[in-house]
């Protein structure tokens, strides 16, 4: 996986320190078992606002600010967050909402989204004394614009992790069979979007990528690579690169759409291609809310890496769109028997996830949590079986027809 490997040493050294600074003679080891949150309160107002965190033993942190949209990023070492259902669905003062899950494996982050400019005032933790459990403290003071700037440019040159080592692609290892990457989306922090009954796309389209991968590996004709294949939030240029990386003939991103209440009821599958102009208003609509993706985890990856960018060259590109055209129509003809699609299911925007240069790629979304019926089918293993066999014989039908002869003969 493509993790950071600076930062995740940090969280893992300061993982380390805090288990063993925490862990007095009498208390049980469990020095491997994360720390756990127990309760999470907001108090103050526009000019000064509190974040007080409950937890079972005392922890690290780290705290910084990102601009457009204002937030507050905590970064801490992974943490089992036992709170209650909502938690951070609404907010106080200057904090309007806030989220929190997994980043890497080792480490978790904790997202405010502030509705003005703050300067983060404190930021500690503080052990558990007879009366009160361990706690986490943050401490926001409104400010102006100017110095959020000023502050977020100077964090960003002290603290901001590496940008993720350009990649180039990878031999084979000698195994001629394609590689098809999969991607789960969203992950960790970033939950995607939600059932009314608190279903969560990050699971349904984790549990169904593993399907699809398992029918893709039976046949013994291909590999498969996973940009995730656990609760973790990978960034939508990091999914990119672990395709690239490994040599990816194909690139399938999973995911599961949601209406906002009130705004119909639309149903069914829908595959997308790359198009810097959205096929219709309710493409650029998703598009714009995939590519949120790095904004909610707190993660701004404000460049194109510079291999990808580099790399645009028209003729490849080019060829590349037509095979991702060519396996979308593919995807979509196998999928009408075994899925009910979309009333358009062939759509195209300009999602960042499908932005390989070389790498034919699409995105599938599954159904509308939003919709009883989707929702319905989106939990059904008999569903998610027959689903997923209909995109590995998609798969399968577009290496046999179209790329199978020519990428061999260009490797
Ligand atoms: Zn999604």
């Amino acid at each position: 996986m493509a993790v950071r490997a600076a930062s995740w040493a940090f969280l893992g050294l300061i993982f380390a320190v805090a288990a063993s600074a925490a862990e007095g003679p009498l208390v049980v080891p469990a020095a491997d078992s994360p720390p756990v949150a127990t309760a999470a309160r907001l108090g103050g107002d526009e000019s000064q606002t509190r974040f007080v965190l409950d937890l079972s033993r005392k922890i690290d942190l780290h705290a910084f600010t990102l601009a457009d949209p204002y937030r507050v990023v905590l970064d801490i070492p992974q943490v089992t967050f036992a709170l209650a259902p909502k938690t951070g669905e609404s907010g106080r003062g200057l904090i309007k909402a806030f989220r929190f899950g997994l980043v890497m494996p080792g480490g978790s982050r904790m997202v405010f989204d502030l509705s003005k400019p703050v300067r983060i005032d404190k930021a500690f933790a503080i052990d558990a004394s007879v009366d009160a459990p361990a706690r986490l403290v943050l401490e926001l003071v409104a400010t102006d614009r100017e110095s959020f700037l000023r502050k977020v440019a100077l964090e960003s040159r002290l603290t901001r992790p590496e940008a993720p080592s350009a990649g180039r692609p990878q031999t084979n290892g000698g195994d001629p069979r394609p590689l098809v990457a999969l991607d789960p989306g969203h992950g960790g922090i970033d939950t995607g979007t939600k059932g009314p009954n608190g279903e969560q796309e990050k699971d349904i389209v984790l549990d169904f990528a593993q399907r699809l991968r398992a029918r893709i590996e039976k046949s013994g004709k291909y590999r498969v690579v996973m940009t995730r294949s656990d609760d973790t939030f990978v960034a939508l240029a990091d999914r990119v690169h672990i395709a690239r990386n490994a040599g990816a003939a194909l690139f399938v991103s999973i995911h599961a759409d949601a209406l906002p209440h009130g705004e119909g009821d639309a149903q069914g599958a829908s595959v997308y291609t790359l198009s810097e102009t959205a096929s219709d208003s309710e493409a650029a609509r998703l598009a714009e809310k995939e590519n949120r993706a790095d904004v909610i985890a707190g993660v701004d990856l404000k460049t194109e890496p510079d291999d990808v960018a580099g790399i645009l060259i028209d003729l490849a590109e080019r060829e590349t769109k037509s095979f991702s055209v060519q396996f979308a129509h593919k995807l979509v003809a196998e999928m009408k028997p075994a899925a009910r699609l979309h009333k358009t299911p062939l759509k195209s925007a300009g999602f960042r996830v499908l932005r390989a240069p070389d790498v034919p790629s699409v995105l599938v979304e599954l159904g509308y949590v939003s919709n009883r019926q989707d929702l319905q089918s989106l939990l059904s293993d008999h569903w998610r079986n027959r689903t997923a066999d209909s995109i590995a014989q998609a798969i399968d039908g577009y290496f046999a027809t179209h790329v199978a002869g020519a990428r061999a003969g260009a490797n």
